[in-house]
């Protein structure tokens, strides 16, 4: 591997040989509760790295701008070299997780309108929701930063919510994270089980990390379920 920059709860962050890029590794670590539950999970890296791909790609033809260049193999990317904003923006379409426990509406409960919200990226504290106001005042991000990750996040769930009723799934909510490189914002990170909730949207079966997170059982063949759909879409 060349020289690690970074590493993260779930992906390694190195060194290319381009100045403009890095190159990061899928790990196949599972964590949960701020790194309080943690398990090796065989073979995560390689799904989250083929789901997010297929994502990303989707995502880059119909007009998002993201970081992915290419990818070199089964659990390796390279990408536009960002400087990543710490605010973690989460889009939700019906109440689950956090959302649901801490304002008392139950899971599944539709929505009347879709939610941005937004949460300082920090272990340290905790990822605290955090909003418009607070972000800016101690820099985290201007409000046209704001305005433009917000946009391009709905513009995601829509793009998103479609990919995935083609594929029976339900997009619960997700987590989307940017960066900025070159006077852009890009998309970065991952998009996948372990930052979507999807659903069967027929029987409401749980294909995401709550399996993990819940204890459900076999957490992996939810995200095979969720590959295998996205590969099913795409040869149709
Ligand atoms: N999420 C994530 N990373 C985080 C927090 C949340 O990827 O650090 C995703 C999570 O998988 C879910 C969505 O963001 O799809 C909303 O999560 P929520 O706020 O409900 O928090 P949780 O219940 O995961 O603690």
């Amino acid at each position: 591997m060349s020289e690690v920059l970074y590493e993260g709860k779930s992906k390694i962050v190195c060194k290319s040989d381009r100045d403009d890029a890095y190159i990061i590794n899928y790990k196949d670590t599972a964590t949960a509760g701020n790194g309080a539950k943690k398990e090796d999970l065989e073979g995560k890296g390689k799904l989250n790295a083929e789901i997010s791909n297929i994502i990303f790609k989707y995502l880059e033809e119909n007009g998002v701008k993201t970081h992915l260049i290419e990818v070199i193999d089964d659990i390796t990317v390279l990408v536009k070299k960002a400087e990543i904003i710490l605010v973690e923006v989460i889009v939700r379409n019906i109440a689950a997780g956090s959302f649901s426990k801490k304002y008392g509406v139950p899971e599944g409960t539709a929505l009347k309108n879709v939610i941005v919200e937004y949460s300082f990226k920090s272990d340290e504290y905790g990822d605290p929701l955090i909003n418009d106001q607070q972000i800016t005042a101690i820099g985290l991000a201007t409000q046209n930063e704001l305005d433009n990750m917000a946009a391009q996040a709905l513009k995601v769930n829509e793009l998103l919510s479609a990919l995935f009723l083609k594929a029976g799934i339900k997009l619960i909510d997700f987590k989307l994270e940017f960066g900025r490189a070159g006077g852009e914002i890009l998309l970065c990170d991952e998009i996948s089980p372990d930052s979507c909730r999807f659903w069967d949207a027929k029987t409401n079966e749980k294909l995401d990390k709550d399996r993990f997170r819940r204890d459900l059982g076999d957490v992996l063949a939810g995200y095979r379920d969720v590959l295998s759909r996205l590969k099913t879409n795409e040869e149709r």
